[in-house]
């Protein structure tokens, strides 16, 4: 008995580890830093890989899907892992005010990290194509907010001519930094499964993220001999999918309104992606998304409608997937951040002008 505590103990003793760092304190070694570089952070990463048991049973053959759930960094999306860094850089170049284009996540973190290091944060965002919750934090961050009459993607436009003409630095994903400190999720995923999956399916918008991943995936197999590396499968909305159809969508439209792009800027480097890894790249419907994020609800995990495209995007392809393989599904934001989609499109019952009695609410439960 007292060698079984005393190996159960040290079983714990290697699950319990307290204080992480942050991904730069964590990820150093690999990340463009040196003791110079002011490490601006919340303690971003080291999210959860959540195992999914009702996706696994859904794709059968003895799949086990994963999911990435990066909707728990501090500002609740992935876009945290690649601020922290920018952020920090931007710090070390002496610049005092950062600019960004934003579908709502960017801003936000943008705001937060550039608040955490003291610096002037400006982001434009489309009017009205803001989620509620992305436009909340930028506000409490202290950005100031420059609503445009147009898309991210003029939005995008202007921010890049301006951060080449003005001292501030553009903090979109053209910022190099943003995908060194992203391709971290793709160490920590290797990291919790000791080998990486077959499968990485992830939503596109500006493609940065599959860009970091796939980089992140490709620099751990040079450290670590033996590491098979994954397919990379992007999903984007049938509304706006330029990299699926290889053209610019001009006006691009779908629910997810954190891929509401209709020019990725990380376009060349999205289809370098493809080839060397051998994925593929496939649009899914609004209602394909719609249908996977209220099953992921189901199961307990809320995320954004943007991240659901990468589980619609695994269920579409059910029937290609080998046996026995492990996939990865990749949630990039937090499903808090678009209250109005959750409460547009749920199955819930809600009554509401109860009559507050014992006998009334006993009836509804049936008892
Ligand atoms: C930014 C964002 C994406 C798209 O990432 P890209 O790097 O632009 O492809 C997807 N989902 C969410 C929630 C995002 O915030």
């Amino acid at each position: 008995m007292y060698l079984l505590n005393k190996i159960k103990n040290k079983l714990q003793g290697n699950y319990i580890k307290r204080s992480w760092p942050g991904l730069i304190n964590a990820y150093k070694q690999y990340l463009p830093v040196s003791s110079k570089t002011p490490i601006i952070s919340l303690n971003e990463g080291n999210t959860p890989l959540i195992f999914s048991e009702s996706l696994s049973n859904l794709i059968g053959s003895n799949t086990k899907v994963y999911l990435k759930y990066d909707g728990l960094n501090p500002t609740g999306s992935f876009k945290d892992r690649g601020m922290t860094m920018a952020i920090s850089k931007a710090k070390e170049e002496g610049c005092q005010a950062v600019i960004c284009a934003s579908t709502g996540n960017t801003s936000a973190s943008a705001a937060a990290y550039a608040s955490r290091g003291k610096l002037k944060s400006y982001v434009l965002i489309p009017d009205g194509y803001v989620a509620q919750g992305k436009l909340a934090q930028a506000l409490m961050y202290g950005a100031e907010i420059i609503s445009i009459k147009g898309n991210f993607d003029k939005a995008l436009e202007i921010v890049r001519d301006l951060s080449t003409k003005y001292p501030i630095t553009l903090v979109n994903s053209v910022n190099p930094y943003r995908i060194q400190g992203q391709k971290t999720a793709a160490f920590e995923i290797v990291d919790d499964l000791g080998f990486a999956p077959e499968w990485l399916c992830i939503p596109m918008g500006n493609a940065g993220n599959i860009t970091a991943y796939w980089m992140g995936f490709k620099e751990y197999s040079k450290i670590k001999r033996n590491l098979k590396l994954p397919i990379m499968m992007g999903f984007q909305s049938e509304g706006s999918a330029p990299l699926v159809k290889n053209i610019i969508v001009q006006d691009p439209e779908t629910i997810a309104t954190a891929i509401r792009i209709g020019n990725p800027v990380n376009r060349e480097k999205a289809k370098i992606v493809k080839k060397e890894s051998k994925g593929d790249f496939q649009s899914v419907t609004d209602e394909d998304i719609i249908k996977a994020y209220k099953k992921l609800a189901e199961e307990g995990i809320f995320c954004e409608p943007a991240s659901a495209a990468s589980v619609a995007g695994l269920i579409k392809n059910k029937n290609r997937i080998k046996k026995g393989s492990t996939i990865v599904c990749v949630l990039t934001g937090n499903g808090l951040k678009d209250p109005d989609c959750a409460i547009k499109n749920n199955d819930a019952i809600f009554r509401n002008n109860v009559e507050p009695s014992l006998k009334e609410i006993t009836k509804i439960l049936k008892y």
